[in-house]
């Protein structure tokens, strides 16, 4: 059966999310969760990035209804549905039932989470049980879906992730937070079709670490089909600056380009967008 991948949220659309479905022998919604930055520029979100919020996360909502399988690759807010009602009122306990109702949970298991980690893992246990799924792997049909074991959420040792690869008619490999930093091995190992990954945060790093996260970035690329490279690395308007070689590989996109979309980089533009409204801000 074909297989297709459709990127749902991305940093290059305008939320914090790496949220994407997969269609095949079963449908996969990986990582479904939205969330925006909650200060930034010492400003809080601006209505253009609530409302784009609201609107991905209906289109999370519309493709639950069509998945079998969901797939927590670790315990952010911007990776599930928490059963609560914060989020900028985006969420509901009801949404969150509906959305995992009759489906097949895989999420990162307790092994390694840090106190916030372990307590968002602990609360969505309250209302909704998941397999435990790092090092895992499963057969559907033609499908087959292979978790890896934890590896840390790019510099952050104590926020473990799990990436996964979906293989039928192609191999996808969703690398979670990563950032071109960790699970370099395992993702030149498994040498997929396209890998979605998020970038490093550039922002943050020393320039060596920028150019070892680029070198390893460019290896990727040469043994992988294509790379959507986005998420974190993009909350820096110079990203493409920051990884000229990178950005200079054709088989590099954001998730928006994939789709042939331009980018939406609101958060990165907050200030410029109240601004917009406010010219003295
Ligand atoms: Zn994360």
């Amino acid at each position: 059966m074909s297989m297709k991948i459709t990127p749902l949220a991305f940093d290059s659309m305008g939320v914090r999310s790496m949220s994407c479905f997969i269609q095949g022998d079963r449908n996969i919604l990986v990582d479904p969760g939205v969330s925006l930055a909650p200060h930034r520029s010492g400003l809080p979100p601006h209505q253009r990035e609530l409302e784009q919020l609201a609107k991905k996360r209906k289109i999370i909502n519309e493709k639950g209804e069509k998945a079998h399988i969901i797939i927590i690759s670790h315990w952010h807010n911007d990776r599930h549905t928490p059963f609560t009602t914060e989020l900028y009122g985006s969420v509901t306990l009801q949404m969150a039932s509906r959305l995992y109702q009759g489906k097949s949970i895989f999420g990162k298991s307790l092994s390694g989470l840090n106190y916030m980690q372990k307590r968002r893992a602990l609360s969505f246990l309250d209302y909704c049980s998941f397999t435990p799924a790092d090092g895992l792997s499963f057969s559907y049909g033609d499908m087959k879906i292979t978790f890896s074991q934890s590896v840390p959420h790019g510099a952050a040792h104590r926020i473990p992730v799990i990436m996964v690869v979906i293989e039928g008619e192609r191999k996808i490999l969703h690398a979670s937070d990563t950032q071109g930093i960790s699970g370099i091995q395992y993702i030149l190992q498994e040498s997929p079709d396209l890998v979605l990954m998020s970038g490093p945060p550039v922002y943050r790093m020393s320039s060596e670490q920028i150019q070892r996260a680029q070198s390893d970035i460019l290896a990727l690329a040469d043994c992988t089909g294509e790379i959507i490279l986005d998420h974190h690395h993009l909350r820096d308007l110079k990203y493409r600056e920051q990884l000229p070689e990178v950005w200079k590989n054709t088989k590099v996109k954001t998730a928006a380009e994939y789709l042939g979309h331009p980018n939406l980089l609101l958060e990165a533009r907050r200030r410029e967008l109240f601004r917009e409204q406010c010219p003295h801000l």
